[in-house]
């Protein structure tokens, strides 16, 4: 089931952004940043009522210098194809403007919720200013003031009704569900009919679908896959399909699916920031990763360059040196039957269960081998270890002063473990925890 997400389309200046960080609020600040790992503020994690989802300020997706209303239509259609839900924002001191009523009719076409928020409403006097936004048609509006942090549970809740219904697991516990993530242009949809075979390509454009995940299923070996949410890279023609904000934000939906992500570097083009971005969302969300390195059909090379670039990888992606990377071409299909034993090994590892006396065997000799650390004549003492979740390991370390775990430490660890297990391609959590 994919996360439900929100947009929030709104002209300059209404306050989405004010908006949207409070929504993500105090998410960002627990989160801790990694060496190497850049954000994008425009899509965040959100959690309400538990419930989780995605928010998306369309406003922050760059699009060039198209006139202003073009933008606000391309906005309203990204908010339109990416959310369950849109978040109207206008401004209740300007009352209705020409380009909210635009922005209204296309949202009124689409059929999509929309929940209609008038911000810089900032005490109760001013609330009488709703009242005209009414006449936009939406049904109830929701006062809110997002420099102040007021009516944004009313808006959330309302918001929220209108999310799909959480379902079960859609596919059966061995189906491998994959995603294949990248740049515009890196060779994901290739990828895809390279694994499908030339029978089922992935090219035709069903009306309608525009935003429902369209995943294809597929068998090789007695296994079987899925490709999820193949319907984002089918998808051409509108404007905003080939910014790298937008490359960024289909990941990270597709992502949100899988349990194997095949992020796809273009060996051709080398490197570039974007695909460190679009690595470190796979990163965050735990999932299994393998990188692929394609067009190796089209690279110049030697009997060194994969070597190169693999160290080039290695120094560029410094988060994911657990991943495997693969060569291949998708085009000729070239070293094409490497990839999906792969896949089937880190899915493997990514669901691996240590069985609990194994890993403190691991975790005393760890210790025997390299002290903990101490600090002010304390010591770090490591009392038992567990395996507390799968898909992605996660091992909490019950301890005597969680503080004394330092990153290092930590990694020695880390290390340890996936010398002593098969963690590879999977990432690999460890908490420390205070029980003496
Ligand atoms: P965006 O362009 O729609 O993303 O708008 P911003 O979030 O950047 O906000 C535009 C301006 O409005 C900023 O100066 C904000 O401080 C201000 N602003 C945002 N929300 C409120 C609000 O609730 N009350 C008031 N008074 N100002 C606000
Ligand atoms: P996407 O935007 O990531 O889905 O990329 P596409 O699959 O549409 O591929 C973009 C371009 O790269 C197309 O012109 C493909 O023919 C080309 N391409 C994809 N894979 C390969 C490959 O392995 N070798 C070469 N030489 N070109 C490729």
């Amino acid at each position: 089931m994919a996360k439900p997400t929100i947009a929030i389309v709104g002209r300059p200046n209404v306050g989405k952004s004010t908006v949207f960080n409070r929504i993500i609020g105090e998410r960002v600040a627990i989160v801790q940043d990694e060496p190497g790992i850049t954000r994008d503020r425009l899509y965040n994690n959100a959690e309400w009522l538990n419930r989780e989802f995605f928010v998306i300020d369309t406003g922050g997706i760059d699009l060039g210098d198209e006139p202003f209303l073009d933008q606000m239509r391309a906005q309203a259609e990204i908010a339109i194809d990416e959310a369950d839900v849109v978040l109207f924002v206008v401004n209740g001191r300007d009352g209705i403007t020409t380009a909210d009523q635009e922005a209204a009719n296309l949202l009124l076409r689409s059929k999509k919720p929309v929940v209609v928020a008038v911000n810089k409403i900032d005490s109760p006097a001013m609330q009488t200013q709703m009242y005209e936004f009414y006449s936009l048609g939406f049904g109830d509006v929701y006062p809110v003031s997002g420099s102040h942090g007021i009516g944004l549970g009313d808006l959330l809740d309302r918001a929220l009704e209108h999310f799909p219904d959480q379902s079960e697991k859609e596919y059966d516990e061995d189906t491998i569900q994959m995603a294949v993530i990248g740049r515009p242009n890196v060779g994901k949809s290739s990828l895809v009919n390279a694994l499908l075979g030339e029978e089922r390509v992935i090219v035709s454009e069903i009306a309608g679908t525009t935003r429902d995940a369209i995943d294809t299923p597929f068998e090789k070996d007695g296994q079987e896959y899925v490709i999820v949410d193949t319907a984002g890279m089918r998808r051409r023609g509108k404007v905003y399909e080939a910014t790298e904000k937008y490359s960024v934000l289909r990941a990270m939906k597709a992502l949100e699916r899988a349990d194997v992500v095949l992020t796809l570097i273009d060996g051709e083009q080398g490197i570039k920031e974007q695909d460190k971005k679009i690595a470190g969302y796979a990163h965050e969300a735990g999932r299994a990763i393998v990188i692929v390195v394609n067009k190796w059909d089209a690279m110049e090379k030697d009997e060194k360059t994969m070597q190169e670039f693999t160290q080039k990888i290695r120094e560029e992606f410094q988060f994911l040196a657990y991943a495997p990377i693969v060569f291949l071409s998708a085009k000729t299909k070239k070293r094409m039957k490497n990839l999906l034993p792969i896949v089937k090994t880190v899915a493997e590892n990514h669901s691996l269960r240590v069985p609990t006396n194994v890993l403190n065997d691991v975790i005393s000799d760890a210790v025997a081998m390299n002290p903990t650390p101490t600090e002010h004549n304390k010591r770090l003492r490591i009392n038992y270890a567990t395996q507390v979740a799968i898909a992605p390991p996660v091992v909490v370390l019950f301890v005597n002063e969680p503080e004394l775990m330092h990153f290092s430490y930590r990694r020695y660890i880390e290390n340890k473990l996936r010398e002593a297990f098969h963690f590879e391609g999977t990432p690999l959590k460890i908490y420390a925890r205070k029980k003496n």
